[in-house]
């Protein structure tokens, strides 16, 4: 049984998939609880992107699919926001009177350019893309703190191409405790998002050694999300992460139904 906690549905720029079919595909994957996190990422800098969302036709929609699949599928209204410094108040304005039960916190572009395209990697060290994107996730997070987890955390290391992407805490441990210090100590959680395996990462995102250390820190508070994109990329990868997260100590992983976390034993 599986709580898949982060998948796109059609609202979302680059999904396809209709609501329908990621529900019919989570009950097929044995999911009893999926967070639909659909995106808005408020001034994404690719203009071919666009990641806004019509919250009214979305809230409806989820409403709607919890009606269908009542007593097979319990569906979350979820958001995943991208964050940048200079939309923090906006995303804030739109969370307003919204009633998500769960939102993800994604840094998806850096300095005004966006991870998926190849400016931001351009000419830079392995070291100093991976540092100026950490770096500007723990601003947007120390200044917005409206959202249970945050998503992917080392994203950054899909879209690069050196010769090894892997981000190990032995290089980037500075950074990271202070984001993970910054998400324990406001009662926030972590995501472990197995779409690394997908993009070639040849791990979950984050991998056991950082899920280690944010366990170390004290960090209770895990879900875990496929981001998929598509009806067979759901709860992907699960069997694994459960075991994964056992690995790294933690007993539980996190679900949000109401606003708070709620512990399910893995
Ligand atoms: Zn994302
Ligand atoms: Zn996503």
């Amino acid at each position: 049984m599986f709580y898949d906690y982060h998948v796109h549905t059609d609202f979302s720029e680059d999904s396809s998939m209709s609501l329908d079919e990621a529900c019919r595909a989570a009950i097929e994957r044995n999911v009893v609880e999926m967070a639909v996190t659909d995106h808005l990422d408020i001034d994404y800098p690719d203009r071919d992107f666009q990641f806004d969302l019509d919250y009214a036709a979305y809230s409806d929609a989820i409403d709607r699919a919890r009606e269908k699949y009542n007593g097979r599928l319990s569906i979350v209204k979820g958001l995943e926001i991208g964050l940048q410094p200079h939309v923090l108040d906006q995303c804030k304005a739109f969370l307003e009177e919204k009633d998500f039960q769960f939102v993800i916190a994604s840094v998806h572009a850096v300095s005004g350019m966006d991870l998926y395209g190849k400016d931001f990697h351009r000419q830079k060290t392995k070291k100093a893309a991976y540092t100026e994107y950490l770096q500007e996730l723990l601003s947007c997070i120390k200044e917005f703190t409206s959202f249970n987890v945050l998503g992917h955390v080392d994203l950054v290391r899909r879209y690069g191409s050196y010769k090894d992407n892997s981000m190990k805490h032995a290089d980037f441990g500075d950074l990271l405790d202070l984001i993970f210090e910054e998400l324990i100590s406001t009662g926030k959680g972590l995501e472990l998002n197995t779409s690394g395996f997908r993009y070639k990462l040849q791990s979950t995102m984050p991998n056991l050694n950082i899920l280690k250390r944010y366990r170390e820190m004290g960090g209770e508070i895990l879900t875990i999300g496929s981001d998929a994109h598509s009806p067979h990329h759901v709860a992907e990868y699960f069997d694994f992460a459960s075991d994964l997260a056992r690995k790294a100590g933690l007993r539980y992983i996190t679900r949000f139904t109401h606003g708070k976390p709620e512990y399910i034993k893995i």
